[in-house]
């Protein structure tokens, strides 16, 4: 796919929409869209394979507590940066493995549920290819995913 100037929120859109079945009707999601934000240099498929292993990930860790829970997309320009956090109302990322999620191949979820490729593959499409930051901040009820993207990327 090309790199291109992108509106994020019409890709978050799409993503979202894509995922609504797998989202279903337990899982409220909230749009926190800056709609000031300027549109990113980006590989917009490549994007979209990001919003969607977060996604994927706060609605198993939401549906893991059998409740009804909340999936916040918030946008924000944060300097020379464009914010996109994913925050889920789930159980959150106990402390002890922190430092291992973005590991290919570190999974908690049952054999054939869980690849533990999906945040590897995120911070290399974030980190190495958009020269962005992916981090983590988690606490029981509430974990964000935050994925930093520069606004003037050099070429490619
Ligand atoms: P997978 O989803 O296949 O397990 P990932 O790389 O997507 O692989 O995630 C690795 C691990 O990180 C998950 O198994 C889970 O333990 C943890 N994790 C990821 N996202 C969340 C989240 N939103 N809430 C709690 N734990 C999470
Ligand atoms: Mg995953």
């Amino acid at each position: 796919a090309p790199y291109r100037v992108v509106d994020v929120h019409e890709l978050l859109d799409s993503t979202l929409l894509m995922l609504s079945g797998k989202i279903g009707s337990r899982i409220r999601v909230v749009k926190e869209y800056d709609r000031s934000v300027p549109d990113v240099p980006a590989y917009p498929a490549e994007l979209n394979q990001v919003w969607t292993n977060l996604i994927d990930n706060a609605v198993s860790a939401i549906g893991s507590t059998g409740e009804e829970g909340t999936l916040t997309v918030r946008t924000a320009r944060e300097g020379d940066r464009l914010l996109v956090e994913f925050r889920d109302t789930g159980p959150g990322v106990p402390a002890d493995i922190r430092g291992r999620i973005f590991d290919p191949f570190f999974t908690t979820k049952p054999v054939g549920e869980g690849t533990g490729l999906g945040l590897d593959i995120s911070w290399r499409i974030v980190v190495n290819k958009h020269h962005g930051s992916l981090q983590v901040e988690s606490v029981p009820g509430d974990t964000r995913f935050q994925v930093l993207l520069p606004l003037t990327a050099p070429a490619p």
